[in-house]
């Protein structure tokens, strides 16, 4: 067979695996956010990975995520399709598609793919937990997607992380402040070079949030969206504003907070961490857009929601060394009886799982010693050992794995014993 590259069985540059035991650690959080969604009534949405490339080309095409780092290809049936680079654009097609009634309320957790430049915090997959609501405009819902985010970081007890709340306007309020942006920017772009003159020309609100420091100053004395709101797009931001104080949930005014795509109008806001490299520092943003199920060919819908880095959580989490507490295994079965134990090691690892306890054990006829390797190395609570004394008074010896403790428990009682003590460790922390 002719050699191929070590580098083919590799994964490829920029994603990567999520193996145990950090992969407890997503668990974890995907049930807290499964969790939080369905007390708020949204219901989760499985779409597909691949869409028509049209259904992102409407979420920006002056936006680098669409025009540059889009996984583009032709089916065999020759049709263009492309990975999704990001989750809204999947779930507005949904809605035109399927015209469920409104408050249509959603949830979901999916990879997004970009042609990035790989570095820590910004990688080709990456996944997002998501929440979209289409068909209310009412402020009300606003609030309640921020607050969705917010609680969700607040279990978590991350710190450091601050909320940039913003308004991009409205049909009325953007044109007019386009055109006094451009004019403002090109009057002051003769020294800042030709590409801050391109940018400008093709959609001056990009410019807004550049990293490059020479423009800063010039972009920062720009004048301001939320000064140029119609009185609609003015109000609504003022409910949004009240509603977020009444929960006590701060934030931050950032009026050059305009986020990657074209779709944004009225609230944008980002949950920003101090944790993370300034670069990339975004933990999970989002915002309305009320004008993209139309552009779809649906009806005319309002529409909000966000998308959440799992990656750059797990980065912030670990920064602060608060990765949530995932479940343990209560019990690591010990088969002392040798071949004799073999079914009854079976059926009592099978009785602890179904009475919803976490129970493992070691296969293939191991020493009793490889066996209590096994089991510290599981992570289990307690050892559970089958011993010929014990089982001679239908009993079982319980070490703590962590304390070294030992006690006989009847073989009938482990389940309700184990169970009483899982408050002490092994539930998933709240
Ligand atoms: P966006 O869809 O660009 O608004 O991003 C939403 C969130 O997804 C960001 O706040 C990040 O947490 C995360 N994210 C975006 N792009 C990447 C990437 N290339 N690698 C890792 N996480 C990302």
């Amino acid at each position: 067979m002719p050699r191929v590259p070590d580098e083919v069985f590799r994964a490829p540059k920029g994603v990567h695996d999520v193996l145990p035991p950090e992969s407890g650690t997503w668990a974890t959080l995907v049930g807290r956010f499964a969790d939080r969604a369905a007390r708020s009534g949204y219901g989760l949405i499985v779409g597909p990975v691949f869409e028509h490339v049209e259904v992102f080309r409407r979420v920006g095409e002056h936006t680098d995520v669409v025009s540059k780092e889009m996984y583009e290809f032709e089916d065999k049936g020759g049709r263009a399709l492309a990975l999704r680079p990001e989750g809204t654009a999947s779930v507005v097609r949904a809605y035109v598609q399927h015209r469920p009634t409104p408050p249509w309320k959603v949830w979901y957790v999916a990879p997004n793919f970009r042609y990035e430049r790989a570095q820590k915090g910004r990688y080709r997959q990456h996944w997002q937990l998501g929440a979209e609501v289409l068909g209310v405009d009412d402020p009300a819902v606003d609030v309640e997607v921020i607050a969705l985010l917010d609680g969700f970081y607040r279990d978590l007890g991350l710190s450091g992380v601050t909320l940039a709340l913003n308004s991009m306007g409205d049909a009325q309020s953007r044109p007019g402040y386009v055109s006094a942006l451009r004019a403002y920017l090109l009057d002051h772009a003769s020294s800042l070079g030709s590409e801050f003159r391109e940018r400008v020309e093709a959609n001056p609100m990009r410019v807004l949030d550049t990293k490059v420091p020479d423009w800063q100053d010039v972009v920062g004395r720009a004048p301001q969206l939320t000064e140029h709101l119609s009185e609609p797009a003015r109000e609504h931001f003022e409910q949004v504003q009240e509603g977020l104080q009444a929960l006590k949930i701060s934030y931050e005014l950032a009026p050059r907070l305009v986020r990657g795509f074209d779709y944004y109008t009225r609230t944008t806001f980002e949950f920003q961490s101090d944790a993370l490299d300034a670069a990339q520092n975004a933990l999970g943003g989002g915002g309305r857009y009320d004008g993209l199920a139309e552009e779809m060919g649906g009806p005319a819908t309002p529409g909000i929601g966000f998308g959440a880095g799992i990656e750059r959580l797990v980065l912030a989490l670990d920064a602060a060394s608060s990765a949530p507490t995932t479940r343990r295994l209560d019990a690591f079965v010990i088969n002392g009886l040798g071949d004799a134990g073999s079914v009854a090691t079976t059926v009592l690892v099978s009785e602890l799982r179904e009475e919803g306890l976490g129970a493992d054990r070691a296969y293939g006829g191991r020493s009793v010693p490889a066996q209590w390797k096994a089991a510290d190395r599981s992570g289990a609570r307690y050892g559970v050992m089958l011993g010929r004394d014990e089982a001679a008074r239908d009993a079982v010896a319980v070490k703590d794995l962590e304390t070294g403790e030992q006690v006989e428990v009847p073989e009938n009682g482990l389940a309700t014993w184990l169970s009483d003590r899982r408050e002490l460790g092994s539930e998933v922390a709240r």
